[in-house]
Parts: C-alpha cells; structure tokens; sequence
C-alpha cells in the first residue's frame, strides 16, 4: 500500500480536486491511502470561527458563513447535479460545527480549537471522496479520529503508537482506495485533538508506519524540497535525494516543506519519502531515503520568522550553570516555549525561541523574579546547512544581526526582521 498526501495549497478549488484525479491517472490508484488537508485556508478562517466565537464577537456568524459560501462554490463546479448527497453532507457538517459551539460549556480555548477546526478536514475530505465516486473512482472515507488516538493535549497532542497501531490494523483496508483526514486524532474520551498546524504530513507519516506502507508522497505546488522556500530565497534549487537524517535536520530548523515529526516513523521503518510536484507529477521531485548523500551538494536555506530572542543573566553576576538551566528549561516546557537555538558564556544565556502558544508574557514574569531579562520579539532565524563563504556573505548581507553561530555542517543567525 501506499499513502499520498495532498495538501490545503492542491485542492483550494474545484481545479484542484480535478487535479487530484489526474495524479490518481497518471500515477495509479489500487491500494492507496489518501490524506486531504483542510481546503486552502479553511484551518485559517476556523481559526478566526473559535477566536470569534470565545471572544462573543458579533461576527462569528460572517465568519461560520464564508467557510459554507466557501465549499458550497466549490461544490456547485464540481457537481452540475444540484441534488447530489454531497451538498447535504457538507452542509450537516456545518450544522454539526455549529450546534458544537451551542453545547460548549468549556472556556478553553486549546479544546475548543481542535473539537472547531477538525471541520475543515471532514469536510474537504467528503468533498474529494464524493467527487472521487462521481468520477468512478471508488472509495471508503474513513474518520481517522476512530484510529489516532492520542493523548488530551489539545492542539499539540501526542500520538498514543501502541493504540493507533491496532486500530489500523482493524480498521484499514488496505487494498482499494481510502480516503482519510491528516492533522486530527481523538482522545480516550473520543473528543478531537489534534497535532499541530501543517499536522497532516505527520498523519501521512503515522498511518505509513502502521501499514507497513511502501512509500509515502506528498504532492506539493513546488517540484520537490528545495533548497529554501522560494517565496524566501533567490534562484532555489531542487534537491532531488536526501537522507531522512538531512530531512530531519531541514524541518527542525524550519524548512516548511516537511511536518518535522514526519519523518521519524518513516524513517524507523525505511519508508521512503517522496516530496513531488501536483502539477507534473511524472517527474521525479525529491526522494528521502537512508544514507542517501544530498544531491546535489549545495547550501540549504531556511528561516523561521516571528521569534523571540531572549538573553538572561543572573540578578548577582553569579554564573548561569547547570541548576539555572535546568530550571529555564523547565519553564520553556511549562510554557510550551519551543528552543531553537542555545548559546552561553558564563554569565549569560541567549536562546532563541518560539512562542507558537502565545505563552511567553507569563514566562517572562517568572523570569524576572530570578534573572535580569533582555528581549527583543519579531526576529528571524535563519540557518544554512552544507554553509560556505558565499552562502553566509549573501545572507548577511543587510541584515541587523544580533546573534550568529556556526558548526561544521549549520550556521546559524538571528536578525532583526
Ligand atoms: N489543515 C491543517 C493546517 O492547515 C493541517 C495541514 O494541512 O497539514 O495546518
């Protein structure tokens, strides 16, 4: 079996999900797993649905609306017969969401998020899957909440392997063809979670290791993994192989292209991994393997916005050692700060970090009690792995610099944005 990924960016409209059938042509369609994300950026407009709907703001009606106007467009292109079940289907999905923030009691907003935004998955996944049986292509969409089962740590939750395990394999055929959601899960209550934005990729990854999957491919609006997001970086080029250890490396610092959770299943099982284009999808994109050298040999460019740089020293000129760090470190956990990168000297500390939670103002309340704090938010972090001297000169270059550090294989800098 295999297991495809399509994302939000390939079926945003009705082009799109035709277009999914043309991969399906081209490239076969017997014993595959497929994962549909979220329509383009429906995750994003249910996200403004829950801010609305906690916060009693008088547009949460508009907001619940245009997701519906949205799909329903999308719909009407792709169904000339106006009576088809699937308009029902989405609109009872609608309805569902809505009579879910009626029952509400909870005020949290991790747990509302994932029981709201799971609605984008379920309905662009009965949108592909009816258009699919339209088109003949016969399919069973299967809720992938009855199978990932996590734990209760909304919106980052952690995935339970040894649960998961056994219900895909009871539970998914693995001939034919299945269609399923990326990014949502359940808890042992069955209420939704959900494992964090761009989530779907690291689906792919979970359900190829529990079917002893052949291979995975994400299908991308771009060839393959470049070597920096082009929307970023001048003249990107295509790696066309890569170990799962550079992959790795590459979504750790923030190369978008991959979930970074993604690859670890695959890699423990040598599933092959294949990033490639929706577009062409003949050609050959970018293959992640065990032990393949990177092709070609080149600098790679990421960076990661919108983070906080953070310096710490001790109130007494005392050194910042192993009991202080520790109990930092402690506090990032608390506050689901995630580290990016370290660098010490004896009596300060600078790590850069990002607040994906919006937790760091009652970190910093901590840290005040203890340390004298110095910070500066919105910068970037950029790292080039495989760096020479030309790569890091046409980095830097106008760029305020407030920190950089290098090792043999990945030079690191912040900078203001
Ligand atoms: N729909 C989710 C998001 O936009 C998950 C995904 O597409 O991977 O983050």
């Amino acid at each position: 079996m295999k297991v495809f990924k399509f994302g939000g960016a390939s079926v945003k409209d009705a082009k799109g999900v035709k277009n999914v059938i043309e991969v399906l042509k081209k490239v076969g369609n017997s014993n595959i797993l497929i994962i549909v994300s979220a329509m383009g950026k429906t995750t994003n407009a249910l996200e403004i649905v829950v801010s609305h709907y906690l916060n009693n703001h008088p547009e949460l009606k508009n907001a619940i609306d245009f997701i519906k106007k949205y799909h329903i467009e999308i719909l009407k292109d792709l169904f000339d017969n106006k009576q088809h079940p699937v308009f029902e289907k989405v609109n009872s999905l609608i309805s569902d969401m809505e009579t879910t923030l009626k029952r509400n009691k909870s005020v949290q907003y991790d747990y509302v998020y994932d029981q709201i935004v799971c609605y984008g998955e379920l309905i662009g996944t009965t949108v592909v899957s009816e258009y699919l049986s339209l088109e003949g292509y016969v399919n069973n969409w299967l809720d992938a909440r009855e199978v990932i089962k996590t734990d209760e740590i909304y919106r980052d939750a952690t995935v339970n392997w040894e649960i998961t395990q056994q219900s895909i394999a009871e539970k998914v055929n693995k001939k034919g063809l299945t269609i399923t959601q990326g990014f949502i899960a359940s808890d042992t209550n069955n209420f939704t979670t959900t494992l964090g934005r761009e989530g779907s990729d690291y689906s792919a990854g979970i359900f190829a290791y529990c079917t002893n999957a052949n291979s995975v491919s994400i299908w991308k609006d771009v060839p393959g993994v470049l070597n920096g997001d082009p929307r970023v970086f001048e003249n990107t080029k295509l790696l066309s192989q890569i170990s799962y250890e550079e992959a790795i490396e590459l979504a750790f610092y923030g190369a978008s292209v991959i979930h970074p959770k993604t690859l670890q299943p695959l890699q423990r099982k040598e599933i092959p991994l294949y990033v490639k284009s929706f577009i062409n999808p003949l050609d050959d994109g970018t293959s992640v393997k065990k032990g393949q050298r990177l092709v070609p040999h080149i600098p790679c460019f990421i960076v990661k916005k919108d983070q906080i740089l953070l310096s710490l020293s001790s109130l007494d000129f005392s050194f910042i050692v192993e009991d202080n760090i520790s109990e930092i470190f402690s506090l990032f956990h608390t506050y689901q700060l995630k580290v990016d990168l370290i660098q010490n000297s004896a009596i300060s500390f600078s790590v850069c970090l990002d607040d994906k939670f919006n937790n760091f103002e009652k970190l910093l309340s901590h840290l005040k009690a203890k340390f004298s704090v110095v910070y500066e938010k919105s910068v970037s972090l950029y790292t080039i792995r495989h760096f020479d001297e030309e790569a890091i000169q046409s980095l830097e270059e106008n760029k305020d610099i407030l920190l950089k550090q290098s090792t043999k294989e990945t030079y690191q800098m912040v900078a203001k944005q």
